[in-house]
């Protein structure tokens, strides 16, 4: 899996016209390229930024956006207008980009130069209102974007393009990705099913399902040199239980659970995939759960959904890409267990066993334990509780229609004690605004028990994100009511239902 974002990159595109003559496109030119290169070092920034030409005719906006379309690593577009740029001339150009662009609304010059201000000044920063006609023929067009407004040496600009690109790296690598399913869906789980093709359509992403023969054929053929490699790894990196130490009764089972986790790495790497699920229903041939090999497939960045829930592996996976290089961990998650003490109600978050040690905070151990379910061998995972802090949950649900993304922020908070007995990776989180406003506002929005869970992304990823991808947006946050969300659900049945006339 590929570490960092810097081999993307996205166009500097600064729109403007013929009519200034050649100094003041000139000075554009200047002001342009100074910009995008202060944008390419800036830190909150993750993929290149690539300065173009400013573009002054119909001609050489459409010839642009059709680069952006075929570049392949090219990401999306920052749109500019220094100065005013009759948007009919971007009419052709937008309604053939197939990629995603936000709409920079800035100034080069942050101040007004109150003394010496005359009309050539005037005439050269004209953002305010060149910015202005840009945006009518976005909306004219109805094209989801976003749009910055602020001076572009700020940090709060900086970071609000970082955030959208990282969401445009995310729904760049989702076009041609691919989620592997080891299995089908856990039987007669309704949330965990959707139309793969409509997803296929609206997302880039294809699914293709496998027999979990076909993966214990590659888990038999691994070497045991590579188990060997694998379980000096788990030595290095976690406190592993006494009992799975060498010459521990449990040791077998861990290397087993080794065996796994190569077999599993190689399938997805020869196959090119990025996510992938498992069953528990259907793990013939396999000796146990694989819980410790997603884990560490997980950390690795792969997306993971449990019971066949290749919606949510596929988000997992555009968490993971969007959080990469930022503080915090992205793991999939299930709201398991409520704590509804009244001073303070809040959800364990855990999963059998598939909990991704990015999230990890402190002693990671590797532990062996029985599994209540499945009829397999004792599976091993790793044991571990997450730090406090900001975070947030996202569940996508195909609603028939249309797909919708319901977005809830939390705060992470410590257990009220240890759990001494509890043998698998746990995270206890209060949503905002409380448990009572967002559980129910989250099961009126008909949310998943599983999510993408995250200390890295924010809300503001995810819904640059869901606009990117042309899905419904819904957020439960401080904001929230049970009244608004209700009418916000029932207005939004109309809109997806009457949108496609627009
Ligand atoms: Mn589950």
């Amino acid at each position: 899996m590929r570490k960092d974002l810097k081999e993307l990159e996205v166009w500097f595109v600064t729109g403007s016209q013929h009519l200034y003559g050649e100094e003041t496109l000139k000075q554009v030119d200047r002001d342009s390229r100074e910009i995008a290169a202060a944008l390419d070092r800036s830190g909150d920034i993750p993929v290149r930024v690539v300065f173009k030409p400013v573009v002054i005719s119909p001609e050489a906006i459409h010839t642009i956006c059709q680069q952006a379309n075929t570049t392949g690593n090219c990401i999306g577009l920052i749109t500019w207008m220094h100065t005013f740029s009759p948007a009919k001339m971007w009419i052709a150009g937008l309604k053939s980009l197939s990629k995603p662009f936000v709409h920079l609304h800035t100034q080069f010059n942050r101040d007004i130069p109150w003394d010496s201000i005359d009309m050539d000044f005037m005439n050269l920063n004209q953002s305010a209102h060149g910015g202005r006609e840009f945006g009518f023929i976005g909306s004219r067009l109805r094209i989801e974007r976003k749009v910055v407004v602020g001076h572009w040496a700020t940090p709060m600009v900086q970071q609000k393009l970082g955030t959208w690109l990282r969401a445009a790296a995310a729904w760049h690598r989702w076009q041609g990705g691919r989620v592997a399913r080891f299995g089908d869906n856990m039987r007669e789980v309704a949330v965990t099913e959707g139309n793969k093709v409509s997803a296929q359509i609206q997302f880039g992403y294809s699914v293709s399902g496998y027999g979990v023969g076909d993966l214990v054929e590659r888990i038999n053929a691994v070497a045991e040199s590579d188990i060997n490699a694998l379980m000096e790894q788990y030595e290095a990196e976690y406190e592993v239980a006494p009992e799975a130490r060498k010459g521990g009764a449990l040791r077998d089972t861990l290397k087993e659970a080794a065996r796994m986790e190569k077999g599993m790495r190689n399938f997805l790497e020869e196959g090119g995939f990025s996510a992938f699920t498992t069953t528990f229903e259907d793990l013939h041939g396999l000796t146990q759960l694989p819980g410790l090999a997603v884990q560490r497939l997980m950390a690795d960045g792969y997306g993971f959904g449990a019971e066949g829930d290749w919606k949510t592996a596929a988000l997992v996976w555009a968490m993971k890409v969007m959080a990469t290089g930022l503080k915090g961990g992205t793991s999939f998650m299930e709201d398991y267990t409520y704590h509804l003490h009244p001073d303070g109600m809040k959800v364990l978050g855990a999963h059998m066993l598939e909990v991704c040690p990015s999230i990890s905070h402190g002693k990671t151990r590797l532990e062996v334990h029985p599994l209540g379910i499945g009829g397999k061998s004792d599976p091993a995972r790793l044991v571990f509780d997450v730090a406090s802090g900001p975070g947030v949950n996202a569940s996508i649900m195909d609603m028939g229609n249309r797909f919708r993304l319901l977005v809830n922020p939390c705060d992470v908070v410590p257990a009220d004690a240890p759990l001494p007995k509890l043998p698998v990776a746990r995270v206890v989180w209060q949503p905002h605004p409380n448990l009572e406003v967002a559980a129910g506002a989250w099961i009126l929005s008909g949310g998943a028990h599983h999510t993408g869970f995250s200390m890295a992304v924010t809300k503001e990823h995810l819904e640059d994100f869901s606009e990117m991808a042309g899905i419904e947006y819904v957020l439960i946050d401080q904001d929230t009511s049970i009244a608004a969300i209700k009418k916000e659900l029932r207005w939004n049945e109309l809109y997806y239902h009457l949108a496609k006339g627009l």
